[in-house]
């Protein structure tokens, strides 16, 4: 009797945590202009609470305009791409397509700090070695572990929300990324390619997302 009521009790509790969470929702905690090679954008950096290090991040256009459609790209953290202009993936040269993308048609870019597809960059590098030793970049994750695509985009919608965004043309090949926006309150007017052109460093990591994880590439 005494272990049903610890269990009953214990169960309630897990359900008043799972809710608290569901409904834990980000806030803006500091915005600033930063000035690049393609126009000064103003970025804003988004999370629970003020001591996150690595908060997610809005670059917006000063001249976005909410009542049309918005141009939007929804990046995730690739710090081997973004950042080092690694050759093994696309995320670098995407980033700033998408940038003057963004600069042009005053639009936003969301930049989600889910490195490695969600798995990190630890594990990242692990699966660069398991794909060193002849496994594509999905059965790599799926060898560590992980599943193929572990990214999540609530964020995303989250602070598209709080800039009073309702619809969008998303620039994206991801068809996961259109359907992300299903049920949600943010409408997808339009798919927008973004398409980098392969290379002998990145054609097996492009030809996978082509066949194997529907991007549309056409290669
Ligand atoms: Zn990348």
């Amino acid at each position: 009797m005494y272990i049903l009521n610890y269990l009953t009790i214990f169960d309630v509790f897990s359900e008043f945590m799972v809710f608290t969470n569901y409904f834990k929702t980000m806030k803006k905690q500091a915005a600033a202009a930063i000035p690049t090679q393609w126009g000064t954008f103003q970025m804003i950096a988004y999370s629970d609470d003020d001591k996150e290090r690595m908060p997610h991040l809005a670059i917006v256009h000063p001249a976005m305009n909410v009542q049309e459609d918005v141009v939007v790209r929804i990046h995730s953290e690739c710090l081997t791409g973004d950042l080092f202009t690694s050759k093994r993936c696309d995320c670098g040269e995407q980033l700033h397509v998408a940038m003057e993308m963004i600069a042009k048609e005053k639009g936003a870019l969301i930049y989600l700090r889910q490195e490695g597809r969600g798995i990190g960059i630890i594990n990242k590098l692990k699966a660069y070695n398991l794909q060193d030793d002849g496994l594509n970049t999905i059965d790599a994750n799926t060898h560590l572990g992980f599943e193929p695509d572990a990214r999540h985009y609530d964020p995303a919608i989250q602070i598209l929300q709080d800039l009073g965004i309702t619809s969008i043309q998303l620039l994206t090949n991801n068809p996961l990324k259109v359907e992300a926006f299903e049920k949600t309150p943010i409408q997808v007017n339009e798919r927008l390619p973004i398409v980098i052109p392969a290379h002998q460093d990145n054609h097996a990591y492009l030809k996978t997302k082509n066949d194997l994880m529907g991007h549309f590439l056409n290669l």
